[in-house]
C-alpha cells in the first residue's frame, strides 16, 4: 500500500482526454487535488465533472503546454486554487504521423514545441513552487517510440520522446535541490482518443505484436505515474519505467508468433 497522495496538488497536462485523463483519474480516486489542463476547456471541464461526480477534487484549467505565458498562467491558476504544485505530470502530447520526404519544417516545429518544449516550460513554471515547498515530483509521459524503438512516420514525435529524456536526466540534477525528483513513464500503445484516430487495423496488429496481447490502458500510466509520484518513490530520479506489456521484447515475428 502505497502512502497516501491525499491533498496534493497534481497538475496534468492533456488531462482532458487519454493517457492524461486515466492518470488524473487514479490520483484522484485517491484524494489528490487535482488541475486538468488542456488547450480545450470543454473537454477539460468534461474530465472534471467525470472525476466530480466520482467524488473526486478537481478544476480545469485551458492551456497551451508549448506556450510559455500559457503555462504561466496554468501553475498560477494551481497555486491559487491549491497552494501549492506538488506534483506535475508532463503528459501532454501530439503524433501525427508522417514520414520524412513529406515532413515539413513547421510540421517538425510543432511537434517538437507540443512534446518536448512543453516538457520544459511545464518543468520550469514549477521550480519556484517546488523551492519553497521543499518538494516536488514530475512525472513525463515518454514513450517507447523514440527511446526504444522506431516507426515509420514518427521521426519527429520520436525525436521529441527521446529529447525529453535527454532532458530529464539534467533536470534530474538540477531539481535535486529542490528536494524534487523526475521520472518518465515510457508508454506502448495505450487505447486512447489519438490511438484511436490511427484506426482499427493499427490497432488490431498492434495487438497481435505484444506479448499480453492486448493493448495498455490508460489506468495502466496511471498507476505507474501514481507510482513515481508517491512518497516509497522518493529516491528514485532521472529514470524510466516502460509500461507496453512486453512490446520492445521480441526480436522478431517468429518470436512473437511462438509465444
Ligand atoms: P490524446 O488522446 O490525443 O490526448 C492528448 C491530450 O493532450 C489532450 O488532452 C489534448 O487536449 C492535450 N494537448 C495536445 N496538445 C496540447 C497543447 N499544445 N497544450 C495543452 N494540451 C495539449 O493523446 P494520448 O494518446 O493520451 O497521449 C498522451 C501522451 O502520451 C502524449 O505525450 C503521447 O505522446 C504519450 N504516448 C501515448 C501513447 C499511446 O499509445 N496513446 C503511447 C506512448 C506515448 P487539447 O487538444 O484540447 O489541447
Amino acid at each position: 500500500m502505497l502512502t497516501s497522495i491525499a491533498g496534493q496538488s497534481v497538475i496534468v497536462t492533456g488531462g482532458s482526454k487519454g493517457i492524461g485523463k486515466g492518470i488524473a483519474k487514479v490520483f484522484a480516486a485517491r484524494g489528490a487535488n487535482v488541475v486538468v489542463a488542456a488547450r480545450g476547456l470543454a473537454d477539460a471541464e468534461a474530465t472534471v465533472n467525470e472525476i466530480r461526480a466520482g467524488g473526486g477534487t478537481a478544476i480545469a484549467h485551458a492551456a497551451d503546454v508549448s506556450d510559455w505565458a500559457s503555462v504561466e498562467g496554468l501553475v498560477a491558476r494551481t497555486l491559487e486554487a491549491f497552494g501549492t504544485v506538488d506534483v506535475l505530470c508532463a503528459n501532454a502530447g501530439a503524433f501525427p504521423q508522417k514520414k520524412i520526404i513529406e515532413l515539413t519544417p513547421e510540421d517538425w516545429d510543432q511537434v517538437l514545441a507540443t512534446n518536448l518544449k512543453s516538457t520544459f516550460l511545464c518543468v520550469k513554471a514549477c521550480i519556484p513552487s517546488f523551492e519553497k515547498a521543499g518538494k516536488g515530483r514530475v512525472v513525463v509521459t515518454s514513450s517507447i517510440t523514440g527511446p526504444i524503438t522506431g516507426y515509420p512516420g514518427w521521426s519527429h514525435y520520436g525525436a521529441s520522446k527521446a529529447g525529453q529524456l535527454g532532458f530529464l536526466r539534467t533536470a534530474a540534477m538540477e531539481l535535486a535541490r529542490y528536494n524534487t525528483t523526475i521520472n518518465a513513464v515510457l508508454p506502448g500503445n495505450i487505447i486512447t482518443e489519438g490511438l484511436q484516430d490511427l484506426g482499427q487495423s493499427y490497432l488490431d496488429g498492434m495487438a497481435k505484436a505484444i506479448p499480453l496481447k492486448r493493448l495498455g490502458r490508460v489506468e495502466d500510466i496511471g498507476y505507474a505515474a501514481l507510482f513515481l509520484a508517491s512518497q516509497e518513490a522518493s529516491y528514485i530520479t532521472g529514470q524510466t519505467i516502460v509500461v507496453d506489456g512486453g512490446q520492445i521484447l521480441p526480436e522478431s515475428a517468429e518470436a512473437i508468433d511462438s509465444i
